[in-house]
This record gives C-alpha cells, sequence and structure tokens, in this order.
C-alpha cells in the first residue's frame, strides 16, 4: 500500500466520523499510476464478473463494480448467464475465464441461484485470480500471512483503521458475526495487527457484556441498530458492517427517534439504510465510527479494484 498523508484525516472532533468515500477515493487516487503502470508494461489489468440471473441487489452491486473499473481505465467485462443455467456450465464458464491471460480478477457475485453449488464454482476460481479472496488457498494464505488476495470488506475495513491511525496492537477487538466473508477473515486481520481478537455470534451469553471490553468493535451480524449504547463502552472505535434496508416507517422513526431528517428521507425513498449499530448512541458513546451509508460499503469495490491491481502487477511481473 503506498504511503498517504494519514495525518489530514484526524480530526480534533469527537468522536471522529471514519469516512469511507475519503478512504475510497485516495484509494482510487493511489491506484491509477499503479493502473497506468501495468498497462505500460503491456498487461493492462483485467476483471471479469458474472452475474447470474436477475437479482436486483446484485444487479447494482455489479454495475458500481464495472464503473469503479472504467473509472480507473481496468479492462472490466460482465457475463451474465441466466438463473437457469446449471453447476456445470457455471464451472466451464469459470474455466474458459481461468484460461484467459488478460483476465486478473474473477469476481462470481453471490448469491448464486439455489440449485447451483457455490462452494464448487468458488473452488474452480484460479486462486491467483481470485480477487474476492474467498478460495481456499487464499482463506489458507490469510491464516497464515502469506500474500495473496484479502478478502475486500475485511481488507477495507484495515485500511481504515491504518489511515485513521487507530491502534490496533494489543488493543481488545470483538467481532460479531463469523461469516467467511466478513467476521472470520477481519478477525484474523485484527488479529495479524496483534489486537487480542474475540469472535462472538448468535450463540454468544452476554453479548452486551463481551462487547463492552472492546476497544474496537466490528459489528457484522445484519441485524438493524442491534449494538445500542449498552454494547459499548466509552471511546470505542466502532466498525458497523451491517447494511440494512428500514421499509417501515414506524421502524424509521424508533430507530432514528423521530428524526424529522430521516422520516423525510423515508417519505421521499420509502426506506432508510441503518446498520448493524445503533446510529444515535454510536455518536454518544464513541470516540470514532464508521457511518451507514459512507463508512466501511464504500471500500469493498475499493479493495476489489487493489486485488485486481494487485493480480494484473504479478502477471506483468511488476511486483
Ligand atoms: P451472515 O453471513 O448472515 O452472517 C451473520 C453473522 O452474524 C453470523 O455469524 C450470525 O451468527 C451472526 N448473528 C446474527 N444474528 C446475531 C445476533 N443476534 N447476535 C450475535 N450474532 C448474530 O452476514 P454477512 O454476510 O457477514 O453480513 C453481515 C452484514 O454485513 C449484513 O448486513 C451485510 O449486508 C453486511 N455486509 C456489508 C458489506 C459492505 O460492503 N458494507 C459487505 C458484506 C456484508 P451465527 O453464525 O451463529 O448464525
Amino acid at each position: 500500500m503506498r504511503p498517504t498523508p494519514q495525518s489530514c484525516y484526524i480530526s480534533s472532533q469527537m468522536p471522529q466520523i471514519l469516512d469511507g468515500n475519503r478512504v475510497r477515493d485516495d484509494i482510487k487516487t493511489e491506484l491509477k499510476p499503479r493502473v497506468e503502470a501495468v498497462t505500460a508494461a503491456g498487461a493492462p489489468p483485467g476483471l471479469a464478473v458474472v452475474l447470474v440471473g436477475n437479482n436486483p441487489a446484485s444487479e447494482i452491486y455489479v454495475r458500481n463494480k464495472i464503473k469503479a473499473c472504467r473509472d480507473l481505465g481496468i479492462y472490466s467485462e460482465s457475463i451474465t448467464p441466466p438463473g437457469t443455467i446449471s453447476t456445470e456450465e457455471l464451472l466451464s464458464l469459470v474455466k474458459n475465464l481461468n484460461a484467459r491471460p488478460e483476465i486478473d480478477g474473477i469476481l462470481v457475485q453471490l448469491p448464486l441461484p439455489p440449485h447451483v453449488d457455490t462452494k464448487r464454482i468458488l473452488l474452480a476460481v484460479a486462486p491467483a485470480k481470485d480477487v474476492d479472496g474467498f478460495h481456499p488457498c487464499n482463506v489458507g494464505n490469510l491464516v497464515a500471512a502469506l500474500p495473496g488476495p484479502r478478502a475486500c470488506t475485511p481488507a477495507g475495513i484495515l485500511e481504515l483503521l491504518k489511515r485513521y491511525r487507530i491502534p490496533v496492537a494489543g488493543k481488545r477487538a470483538v467481532v460479531v458475526g463469523r461469516s467467511d466473508i466478513v467476521g472470520k477473515p477481519v478477525a484474523m486481520l485484527l488479529l495479524h495487527e496483534h489486537a487480542t481478537v474475540t469472535i462472538c455470534h448468535s450463540k454468544t451469553a452476554d453479548l452486551p457484556a463481551v462487547c463492552r471490553e472492546a476497544d474496537i468493535l466490528v459489528a457484522a451480524m445484519g441485524r438493524p441498530a442491534m449494538i445500542t449504547g449498552d454494547y459499548m463502552k466509552q471511546g470505542v472505535t466502532v466498525i458497523d458492517v451491517g447494511t440494512n434496508r428500514l421499509d417501515s416507517r414506524e421502524e424509521v422513526a424508533r430507530i432514528f427517534r423521530n428524526s424529522p431528517e430521516k422520516l423525510a428521507v423515508y417519505d421521499k425513498k420509502g426506506s432508510v439504510l441503518v446498520g448493524d449499530v445503533h446510529p444515535l448512541d454510536v455518536v454518544e458513546k464513541s470516540s470514532a465510527y464508521t457511518p451507514v451509508p459512507g463508512g466501511v460499503g464504500p471500500l469493498t469495490i475499493a479493495m476489489l479494484m487493489v486485488n485486481t491491481v494487485a493480480s494484473a502487477e504479478r502477471r506483468a511481473g511488476i511486483c
């Protein structure tokens, strides 16, 4: 990762808002010369995104990924087989992408239709092109602290902590959620940065008490505003990975305590986004936090771009 003018992220205001849009923009600015260098070396980075069927949310994610590629001058290709595609057909499509030298990264947008064997598909992606960092080889690389693509959302969280100079070594980190794409990899990355890490899940006893031990609290459960002030010690750094859409006016009024601003957003759009952390309590209790939207979300695509460019650099023999 290129050096950054990190001091510009430091603010005297409390709590500090950890601005994912700003970090994303800086990451993209730093990536541009790297894209130019590999392109000049005759190996322009290329990303293939496979989007199966018609899932509106996935379509938006994929559109944003393709747009990020375009902004950076990365070649991108979106492949959109119908939702009826079989596991075997999808495997052959992935194998075909594995064999194409101009494709540095392959991303299979999840979720796949229920009749498709997701594990077999993810296993079929060549580890060197696995820009999502989901292949067991790359999970092994992560655990062993060996080089390799890291899962994008967890890598973005670590990038955010570094750039805001949030101390991690020696701190107590509590991660709520143990998914393969967020909870487990972010816990491992925090461990590699010498935090003392606790991973929690739906069976954790007395979750609020465990969370109150955290200097760094990562919430990744998909439960709207569940982490209230009772889960936070004063001064904690809170990373809210959750992205939940509230589509009931009553729920918006309850969670945002009748905020006229949020109710106006709901009345205009018919929904309001909220994280897994209570958006008002976090302002009272934390010393720094990621807002939703605009915190962790923007970093996921930025780190996908980083992984794609790093893969192209390896192919070009630049790093
Ligand atoms: P997931 O696969 O559904 O995993 C959820 C985890 O939370 C599970 O480990 C589950 O425990 C735990 N959990 C659920 N309810 C809980 C409770 N009441 N108390 C304690 N733990 C509980 O979710 P995910 O894919 O990791 O995503 C989590 C959230 O992050 C979602 O809102 C998702 O939309 C968001 N997300 C955002 C980004 C981004 O770019 N911003 C990227 C990925 C995900 P068990 O294992 O015991 O079931």
